[in-house]
């Protein structure tokens, strides 16, 4: 697995695995944990979830996932990058700490290696930015980012705080909002992005003009919007896949390498930014 350096020193491995819509339903909890499981024992190691996803639940199945996963010896604890998120309204001073308290215990883990604020809120920033660092200090968060920021976000956070490690963003190859100036801000400090939906949901599994391409290389549709996000510097990516045929599928495509007229190929159908618009988000 390639993996990004994180500008404090140390990497995250450049595919990692979502979990949104996860922890719903209890009736389907099972399910999930096997899933999850299922996905460490194959080889993920990065994690993404939130305390907004299933309102704890996702969490949870994440945490039970990981327990049993390092009681049966699959990984260890260090080999795993778990990334969890703070709601905007708990992002106060006193309130982020309180938010990674209850997101560690539902995780049942001692600390986070990533914390990012989900989307920008009615909290000051700069309370936000104390509130993370003190998290670091302690020793409860390895790292520290946020999410949804545009490039303009991004420049008021770089004035307060000089030690974001990642922004994870709505990128997919039907999204290149973001190449206009947010990436190359990115690009020139070093501080890998990192995409959320880049299959736009499933969407792009089922895109015909992408499962043209996909099928002369003998690949998936998913496989291949995949393997485009990651073939742009300094980019990672977290699809989401309950299934274990996605699961392996996009595990693959780490490994793919895309060549010239591929991306020829697909710049004309999906042309990059011409303009700036605003950052997209789902
Ligand atoms: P994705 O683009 O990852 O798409 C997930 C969907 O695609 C699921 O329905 C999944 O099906 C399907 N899928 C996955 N792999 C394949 C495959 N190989 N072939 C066909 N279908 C496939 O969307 P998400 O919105 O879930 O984004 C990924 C993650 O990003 C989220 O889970 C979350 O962790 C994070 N996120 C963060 C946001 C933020 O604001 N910071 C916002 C949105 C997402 P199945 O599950 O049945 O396998």
């Amino acid at each position: 697995m390639q993996t990004l350096e994180l500008p404090g020193g140390g990497t995250i491995p450049a595919l990692g695995l979502g979990t949104w819509k996860i922890g719903e339903s209890a009736g389907r909890r099972g399910a999930e944990v096997a899933a999850l499981r299922a996905a460490i024992a194959m080889g993920y190691r990065l994690i993404d979830t939130a305390e907004m996803y299933g309102e704890g639940g996702a969490e949870e199945v994440v945490g039970q996932a990981i327990a049993e996963a390092l009681r049966a010896g699959d990984v260890r604890r260090e080999e795993l990058f778990i990334v969890s998120k703070v709601y905007p309204h708990n992002a106060s001073l006193h309130g982020t700490a309180k938010a990674c308290a209850r997101s560690l215990a539902r995780l049942g883990l001692d600390h986070v290696d990533l914390y990012l604020l989900h989307w920008r809120g009615e909290h000051p920033l700069g309370d936000t930015c104390e509130a993370m660092q003190t998290l670091v200090a302690e020793g409860k968060v390895r790292h520290w980012g946020v999410s949804n920021f545009d490039t303009d976000d991004m420049e008021e956070l770089a004035a307060l705080a000089g030690d974001c490690a990642v922004n994870q963003v709505y990128y997919s190859v039907a999204e290149r909002g973001p190449e206009f100036s947010l990436l190359p801000w990115h690009r020139e400090r070093a501080i890998p992005l990192m995409a959320y939906s880049p299959i736009d949901q499933g969407a792009l599994a089922a895109d015909a003009a992408l499962q043209t391409i996909a099928e002369r290389l003998g690949i998936s549709a998913a496989q291949l919007a995949l393997a485009w996000v990651l073939a742009q510097p300094g980019v990672a990516a977290i699809p989401k896949a309950a299934r274990e045929s996605h699961l392996r599928e996009n595990l693959a495509a780490a490994e793919l390498t895309l060549g010239p007229e591929v991306l020829a190929e697909i710049d004309r159908l999906h042309p990059a930014p011409r303009r700036k618009r605003p950052l997209a988000m789902i």
